[in-house]
């Protein structure tokens, strides 16, 4: 274990309140022999800090005496530092919709970085660097990222998946839902942005924002991870763990999942949650979900609920997604 102790200075946390240098760097580990790079990202949204606990503590096991041998580099990267310090969803716009192809060459376009940006241009900017640097560095193997998540309802944990095929079969390692189609209705997740530039991503979702089992399962969805990415054994005991955690905390929620409807909101209009709604609950078509300042929302068809908005900053007030048969749909739209 003796090569182990030199990587400690590299698995530190780093200063993460400043701009410069290494920002949003939570740690990274470098295992013992070359291989794949994984880039996990938690808190791009800043009122869910589970996914930087998870990452520290993986990290910490990572330096421990019953490590296993890795192959490859972890690098574990922080979202949105400034949301993230004002437990707020986010400042000015929400990072994880801003990772669309105009936004990103819009932002590498320019040098500078420049306070009309705004709060998360500025953040985004930062981000994109170091996901490029951290690409430009490790250019020999396959890439990976997931972007750790918590929702403000209660819910099983679950996967947002990229059409991509090499983004599906990363993500069938990991035993749980694995929800398809929701890029088409919102454009600029950064899992999205990974998968064009050629990382296998998965979004994953844990649970509650502030339940404690959150970050518990992201700890078990990022050793899924570790192995799906071929960074460690996939008979790991933590591994075993991890998925079997995963399996047992998503019981009784089909699968395969398919987003087919959304329904947006804008400021100001009165969207409200009606009370007792939690995710992957089955409705009916007629189910009164929520109100707004037009009257009741009826669920315009039957299905399973998906991701209601329990908080106050956000544009979607809640999906409904139905169960699919196949692994393999809409492969090479
Ligand atoms: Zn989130």
């Amino acid at each position: 274990m003796g090569a182990r102790s030199d990587e400690k200075d590299d698995s530190a946390p780093r200063d993460r309140s400043a701009d410069g240098d290494g920002a949003g760097l939570i740690g990274t580990h470098r295992g013992d022999d070359p291989g794949p790079l994984l880039v996990c990202v938690g808190g791009v949204h800043g009122n869910e800090p589970a996914g930087v606990r998870a990452l520290e503590g993986v990290l910490e096991e990572l330096r421990g005496d019953d490590a296993p041998r890795v192959r490859g580099r972890l690098v574990a990267l922080a979202g949105n530092l400034g949301a993230l310090q004002a437990s707020v969803r986010y400042r000015d716009r929400d990072l994880n919709r801003q990772w669309t192809t105009s936004r990103t060459d819009e932002l590498q376009a320019d040098a500078e970085v420049r306070p009309e940006l705004g709060p998360e241009g500025v953040e985004q900017k930062r981000l994109l660097r170091s996901l490029e640097a951290t690409l430009e560095e490790d250019r020999r193997g396959p890439a990976y990222l997931v972007d750790l998540h918590t929702t403000s309802s209660e819910s099983p944990p679950f996967g947002i998946v990229g059409r991509r095929e090499a983004c599906r079969r990363f993500s069938s390692a990991f035993p749980f839902p694995h929800v398809r189609g929701l890029e088409r209705h919102l454009p600029g997740m950064l899992a999205d942005w990974a998968c064009r530039r050629g990382f296998a991503s998965l979004t994953a979702e844990a649970g509650q924002h502030e339940a404690s089992d959150s970050v518990t399962r992201l700890r078990a969805v990022v050793w899924t991870a570790l192995a799906s990415a071929g960074l460690v054994e996939k008979d790991e005991p933590r591994v075993r763990d991890g998925r079997a955690l995963l399996a047992r905390a998503s019981e009784g929620v089909p699968k395969h999942l398919e987003v087919r409807y959304r329904h947006g909101i804008t400021p100001g209009n009165g969207f409200r949650m009606k009370p007792g709604w939690k995710n992957f609950d089955r409705v009916l078509e007629g189910d009164i979900l929520a109100e707004d300042r037009t009257g009741e929302i009826p669920s315009p068809q039957s299905g399973l609920l998906f991701l209601p908005l329990y908080q106050k900053l956000g544009s979607d007030g809640f999906f409904l997604v139905r169960a699919t048969q196949s692994e393999h749909r809409d492969d090479e739209e």
